[in-house]
């Protein structure tokens, strides 16, 4: 047997590469939202190593929470295929975000970047109008940002956290797309970030799992309405991905450590290697697909 990776043609990394940072990671907290940019190991959202075939030639996409990890992956993938591409984030991310509009436009697309926080109803309608008439209206709209701290005890999770997190993952999706529908025609495709948690919540996880249950239910619901419009809706259901998600309240430091130290691939998905699913997804090419949603779990499934 030879001793060289077997290497997946779009990255210099592959599943079995045991170059591919695994547990144990470094111990490590940063303030949410926190930076990608600060983490140790830096997650790899695709910037050396994807390639682009021009699958999503001239459409233009929104992706919330576009800054960093799965979000900053599926903006790095799009304008590779071709698209222009819109993110928003967090006004504490502005690093973040600068390094993904940098690799937009180095591809030749129209970047357009807006902070704000998506648990304001109004913003997410200002921001959605002022995206649609930069990029000239819609084809892909991504609802990625997600809020997920954990709390061990119900009784211990107040209401404001519960209510933030409801805000973030379940209310901004809705205003987000609703404010987007008007601007979106046949051949369009919305795709939400679910999680495996949706169907197997983790003890210390209670108002996250049911949030991102939500989001499956997203998918399945506004798949059957927005047929008769052409217009396509999917869920992405990530398992443990190495994002500052999780290293900013998402997880116990000791348990961020071992992030996807419990799936057969004894590792975390880089941001980079759930990118190919948006892609397909955001696609012509996914024209039967609809009301699905898709696991990137490690190996333990959903
Ligand atoms: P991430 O921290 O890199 O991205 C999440 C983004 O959400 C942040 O960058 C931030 O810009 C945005 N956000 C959060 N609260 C916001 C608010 N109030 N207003 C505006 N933006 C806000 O982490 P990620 O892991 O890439 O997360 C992306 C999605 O993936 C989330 O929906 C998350 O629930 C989901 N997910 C992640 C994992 C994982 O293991 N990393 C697993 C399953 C699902
Ligand atoms: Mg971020």
């Amino acid at each position: 047997m030879s001793d060289t990776p077997i290497r997946a043609p779009f990255r210099s990394g592959a599943i079995i590469d045991p170059s591919l940072p695994a547990p144990d990671f470094p111990a490590q907290e940063q303030a949410f939202p926190g930076l990608a940019r600060k983490m140790d190991p830096r997650p790899d959202h695709g910037e050396t190593s994807y390639r682009g075939t021009g699958r999503l030639a001239g459409k233009r996409a929104l992706i919330t929470g576009g800054d960093s990890g799965i979000g900053a992956a599926a903006a790095i993938a799009f304008a590779r295929e071709g698209a222009d591409v819109a993110i928003t984030y967090l006004p504490d991310e502005q690093p973040d975000a600068d390094s993904i509009v940098a690799l937009i436009e180095a591809e030749g697309r129209k970047a357009v970047s807006i902070p704000g926080d998506l648990r304001d109803e109004g913003f997410c309608k200002e921001m959605v109008a002022s995206v649609a008439s930069q990029l000239g209206g819609l084809d892909i709209l991504v609802n990625n940002a997600g809020r997920q701290q954990f709390c061990e005890r119900l009784e211990d999770l107040s209401t404001e956290d519960f209510d933030a997190t409801m805000k973030t993952n379940i209310y901004a999706p809705f205003w987000v797309t609703r404010a987007a529908l008007p601007h979106m025609g046949p051949g369009g495709s919305i795709i939400i970030t679910s999680s495996v948690q949706a169907f197997s919540g983790s003890a210390h996880l209670f108002d996250y799992a049911q949030s991102k249950a939500a989001n499956v239910a997203f998918a399945q619901s506004l798949a059957k309405q927005l047929a008769p419009r052409a217009i396509r809706v999917n869920a992405v259901c990530p398992g443990p991905y190495w994002t500052a998600l999780q290293i900013s309240g998402g997880q116990p430091t000791d348990k961020a450590q071992e992030h996807g130290a419990s799936q057969p691939l004894g590792r975390p998905g880089q941001p980079v290697e759930i990118a190919p699913i948006y892609v397909l997804l955001a696609s012509d090419e996914a024209s039967y697909i609809t009301g699905e949603y898709f696991g990137s779990v490690g190996g333990g499934g959903l």
